[in-house]
Order: structure tokens, then sequence, then C-alpha cells
């Protein structure tokens, strides 16, 4: 069935969370992915029942950092699909329809039908929180997505550097064409912290988001540290969120930021 042109859409489908959150960038590469796992870490350490559905079809890698390389595909019945879970996060992921290795060339359309079923189809059950981590970029499907899901608020990620900051405003912009509210800016790879003598360095200069955020006049979120252990949990499937260490502290301020 050939999919409707984004202007003929019907209504956006109901909401099927309390709260659903886009986390969105301007550009690849700044941990966007692994922002909207850890936030969805975050709610669940903060006793919510919390969905998260990675609709970065040009990248999906929800599989990867949920630890679910290589499960089995979504199941379709006439109940609906099952989302798998992992962490305690109910999860769907572009990943899981489209294989991890196969290169994926979607149109626009085909990109908000498939979120369209994701939101209308999955059996989310009570959810309080779903997140949504959006493709990369500020174009027309990003557009297109935000405009066919019943999306409360947007989270951007940008590091601080000037070049991703650049795309930040744009995402910004974006959304509020959208009437979107932004949730806010959270800076990702601040500064690296070190793992062994726990000392920050500033290694694209501090404060660019913070600055940019109350420029914009949206709320700042905090920073995440660039630590080494983010990559290497997101890589062995764990999520450094459902800890306590200072990594995790700062997306557990970021993600009650967001809430509020
Ligand atoms: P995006 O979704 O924006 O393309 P990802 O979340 O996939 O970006 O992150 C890109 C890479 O950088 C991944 O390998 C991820 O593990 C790593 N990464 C992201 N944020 C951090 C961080 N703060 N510290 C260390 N590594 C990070």
């Amino acid at each position: 069935k050939a999919p409707k042109p984004a202007k003929s859409e019907a209504a956006a489908p109901k909401a099927p969370a309390k709260a659903v959150i886009a986390v969105a960038s301007g550009k690849g590469g700044v941990g966007k992915s692994t922002t909207a796992a850890n936030l969805a870490a975050a709610c669940v350490k903060m006793g919510l029942s919390v969905g998260l559905m990675d609709a970065d079809v040009y990248g999906p890698s929800a599989p990867r950092i949920f630890g679910l390389t290589g499960a089995p595909g979504l199941q379709k019945t006439d109940g609906g699909i099952e989302p798998l879970e992992a962490h305690g996060v109910k999860l769907v992921s572009m990943g899981f329809l489209v294989g991890e290795r196969d290169p994926v060339v979607w149109r626009g359309p085909m990109v908000t039908g498939a979120i369209r079923q994701f939101l209308t189809e999955v059996n989310w059950g009570d959810l309080d929180v779903l997140i949504i981590d959006m493709p990369p970029g500020t174009g027309d499907a990003q557009l297109a997505i935000a405009q066919s899901a019943p999306i409360s608020g947007v989270v951007i990620v940008s590091t601080p550097q000037t070049l991703a900051l650049d795309d930040a405003r744009k995402a910004v912009a974006l959304f509020d064409r959208t009437a979107i509210p932004i949730l806010g800016i959270v800076e990702n790879m601040s500064f690296f912290l070190c793992p062994s003598c726990g000392e920050g360095t500033e290694i694209f200069g501090r404060g660019g988001a913070r600055a940019e955020a109350e420029l914009l006049g949206v709320p700042f979120l905090g920073e995440i540290p660039l630590h080494p252990e983010l990559r290497e949990a997101s890589d062995e499937g764990r999520l450094v969120a459902s800890g306590d260490g200072p990594v995790a502290k700062a997306f557990h301020r970021a993600a009650s930021g967001m809430l509020h």
C-alpha cells in the first residue's frame, strides 16, 4: 500500500505514553542514541514505566546499546507488535525491522509510516514515558516525524563544538516550527572525565551549549562528560545510567530536568 503524503495524513494517533519525548540532534555522532538510551534508564531508576522507540533508520543503534544484537525480530500477532525489553525498558527499533547489516535507503514517507505503526500497533502497555530516538538532522524526515507523532516535547543533544552548536540551533528552529516544546539541550562530551584520576579536561571548550540554551531561551539540562565507560558500556549492552557513578548522575539530573 502506498504511503500517504504527509499533508493528507490523518490526525496524530493517540499518545502511547503520558509523556512522549523525542531526542534529536542537528547532526550524527554527537551521542544522541547514547543519551536517549541513558535518559530512558534514568527514568526507570525513578520508578517510571519506560519505552524507547529507536527511529534512527539510518543507524539504528538501540539493539547494540541495549545488548539485543541478534535478538529475534519483532513479532506481529493479531494482538499487535510485542516490544522487546532490556534494562527495564520496552524497546522497538528500526534495527529489528531492517536487520542490522542491511543498507537502509528509506524515504521520508516510509519512515513516518513505520513510526506511525510503532506508535499505534506496539503493545506498549501503560507507559509513563516513551522516548523516541530520532534520526539525526533537521530535514523533511524529521519534520514529518514531528508532525506525525504525538510528541509532548523534545530534548536536543549537542556537543560543545561550534559546528555542532550551529546544528543544535537548526534543530531548535525545526521544532519551534512544529510548536513542539523544547524541553532542553543536553551537552554531551562536555569535558573529558579521566577514569583514573577523576579530573576533568575541557577538550572542546566548555559551556557553549549552556550559553546557547540561554540565548535561545530553552532550559539547559546539563553536561555529560566524555568518558570511556560510556562507549564501553554501549558496546557491551550495559547502560551507565542504571548505576550510580558520576556519569550516571549527570544523566539522572538531565532526566529529571526534562520531566519538569
Ligand atoms: P549519535 O546517535 O548522535 O550518532 P551515538 O550515541 O551513537 O551518537 O554515539 C557515537 C559514539 O560515541 C558511540 O560509540 C558512543 O558509545 C560514543 N559516545 C557517545 N557519547 C559519549 C561520551 N559522553 N563518552 C564517551 N563515548 C561516547
